[in-house]
């Protein structure tokens, strides 16, 4: 192990990473499936290391998931993502949900309600324009969580369920939780058109999401042939590196009717499309 991966030292870096600047966040647009246009952005942690360069979320996460550094992480990136969002809103883009990702221990142990509340206020964001995302796991610890999730619905953000299939699927909560989305988990995008299995579980997501009139985004998505496939079966969103990886948000600004040319470009024509929704 090296050493900003040791437990007890991980939160005092992680701490002190937020204090010194060292975090910053990308931004992964995703975009809807019929038109191309940008529905959202997943907001992306970053530690601009000092002596180990840029590290992603695996290189420091799994220790930071227990330790009570997260929450003030966590307060720090529904802050700066709801500031974006009103940021890229009063530049003229128009209006997409900005997505935080949330893990077990703010959830289930800080004042999350609170938090995004705040970052709503300081922000001047529409509450509409904030979603988050939580896993199956956290959703299936139903009686800590289902109170917590129903109070962040009465605010009027939205839920998405992220890596859903991956985890213990207990179908059950789906239908008692206040969710809007699920997101796909990349491993079955992956391997949609090698195996039949996994096929028939993309389409049996989307399937279950169109009955539970829940939004379906397809995570991962790196060829043409899978954005192919989530249209014929009619997936609503996608994301993944084919239409963009994760940017500053200067560069989605920049980028951004590039971004909503893709579908368009190299996807199905619009009246296949059409032909298809009927
Ligand atoms: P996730 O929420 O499922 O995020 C999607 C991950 O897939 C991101 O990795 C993204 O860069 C990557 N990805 C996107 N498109 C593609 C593609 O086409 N191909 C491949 N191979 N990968 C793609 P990243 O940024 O390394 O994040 C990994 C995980 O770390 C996230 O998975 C999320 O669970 C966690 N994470 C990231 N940021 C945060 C955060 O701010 N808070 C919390 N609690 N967790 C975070
Ligand atoms: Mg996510
Ligand atoms: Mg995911
Ligand atoms: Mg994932």
């Amino acid at each position: 192990m090296n050493e900003v991966t040791e437990p007890d030292e991980w939160e005092s870096s992680l701490l002190s990473a937020l204090i010194r600047h060292e975090l910053f966040l990308h931004y992964q647009p995703m975009v809807d499936l019929k038109s191309g246009k940008v529905t959202g952005a997943e907001a992306l942690l970053r530690w601009n290391h000092p002596e180990k360069g840029v590290l992603l979320p695996k290189d420091f996460f799994t220790c930071a998931e227990k330790g009570g550094a997260l929450s003030s992480v966590e307060e720090w990136i529904l802050h700066t993502a709801c500031k974006q969002n009103k940021q890229w809103q009063d530049q003229g883009l128009p209006p997409f949900v900005v997505s935080v990702n949330i893990s077990a221990f703010p959830l289930l142990h800080g004042d999350l309600v609170r938090a995004v509340e705040q970052a709503l206020l300081d922000s001047g964001l529409e509450p509409k324009y904030l979603e988050l995302e939580i896993t199956e796991k956290m959703a299936m610890d139903a009686v800590r969580t289902i109170d917590i999730l129903f109070q962040l619905k009465r605010i009027g953000i939205s839920i998405s369920v992220d890596d859903f299939g991956k985890g213990y699927s207990s179908l059950n909560y789906l239908k008692r939780f206040p969710i809007d989305k699920l997101k796909i988990d990349q491993s079955f995008v992956e391997q949609c058109l090698e195996d039949e299995k996994e096929e028939s579980v993309v389409k049996t997501i989307i399937g279950m999401a169109k009955n539970l009139r829940l939004q379906v985004v397809a995570e991962g998505v790196e060829t043409r042939e899978q954005l192919l496939f989530l249209q014929q079966n009619l997936c609503d969103a996608a994301q993944g590196h084919l239409i963009c990886r994760p940017i500053s948000a200067g560069e989605l600004t920049d980028h951004f009717s590039r971004v909503q040319e893709i579908v368009p470009a190299i996807g199905m024509g619009p009246d296949q499309i059409k032909q298809l929704w009927k």
